[in-house]
């Protein structure tokens, strides 16, 4: 590529276009493409590198503590839910119309995982995705209230397409605790979608919230509105594993 049209792909963002132009030359002249054809796979190639750089910085944008994919999910082993739906969900449609997906259940039975794999489907269809507990969250925007930059900071929230909220109910909230994932769930309600795991079934949802079940209604009310519920079911895929290699007997 002479000098100029090396400046040309830049101005278009065309990145890539240095390194594929000569192999696809080469291919066309070898394999007699037309104009057209050749063009039409130069356009092609640029963009699907292009998508696969932006899923690589959406990935990485996201903060997954681990990966963990669909594929890997044995779900003849959590058998109360269907693994249809997760493959629908993994199209990210859900995230479309802003509805959220609530995961519950006792630990170890796969919440974390599904909710992980979720959130890598979506981000490497190009949307952004944000992963924190809710330890880290209200850890993170109660720094921010401090600094004075909670309204700012919010938005790191608020605005990905996409929010994992992981670990709901481990440990209950405060007051603050408490009214600063009310302003998220809020702030998120009819504009983004929440993927949200807990070990806490909706009845003891109060517990969390210290026993205001006046907030606590606020947030469930917003969350479920436009949601799907799991309950994930059985025993602790990790005991499992932990059993099998003492060797002792899993069924
Ligand atoms: P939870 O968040 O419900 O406590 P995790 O998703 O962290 O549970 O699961 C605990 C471990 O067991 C993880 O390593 C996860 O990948 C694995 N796991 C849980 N359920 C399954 C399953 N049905 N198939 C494959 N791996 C599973
Ligand atoms: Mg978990």
């Amino acid at each position: 590529m002479n000098e100029e049209t090396v400046l040309a792909a830049k101005r278009f963002n065309l990145i890539d276009a240095e390194t594929i132009m000569d192999e696809l030359c080469s291919q066309a002249a070898k394999d007699r493409w037309s104009y057209t054809r050749l063009l039409s796979e130069f356009l092609c190639t640029e963009q699907k590198l292009a998508d696969a750089r932006s899923s690589d910085v959406m990935l990485k944008m996201a903060g997954f503590p681990y990966k963990k994919t669909l594929a890997d999910f044995d779900f003849n082993f959590q058998s109360s839910i269907r693994e249809e739906i997760f493959t629908e969900f993994a199209e990210g449609g859900y995230i479309k119309v802003n509805q959220n997906i609530v995961l519950l259940g006792p630990p170890g039975t796969g919440k974390t995982h599904i909710a992980i794999a979720l959130g890598i489907e979506a981000a490497s269809r190009r949307m952004k995705v944000k992963f924190t507990t809710l330890n880290a969250l209200v850890t993170n925007l109660k720094e921010a209230k401090l600094k004075n930059s909670y309204s700012q900071r919010l938005k790191v929230f608020v605005s990905p397409p996409l929010l994992i909220i992981d670990e709901v109910g481990f440990t209950p909230l405060s007051g603050e605790e408490s009214a600063i994932l009310f302003d998220v769930i809020s702030a998120r309600y009819e504009k983004g979608s929440i993927i949200l795991t807990s070990n806490k079934s909706y009845s003891e949802w109060a517990e969390i919230f210290s026993g205001d079940s006046v907030i606590a209604t606020a947030v469930l009310d917003r969350l479920l509105h436009h949601s799907q519920s799991f309950s994930l079911k059985g025993q602790s895929y990790r005991m499992r594993e932990f059993k099998e290699q003492k060797g002792g007997n899993t069924k």
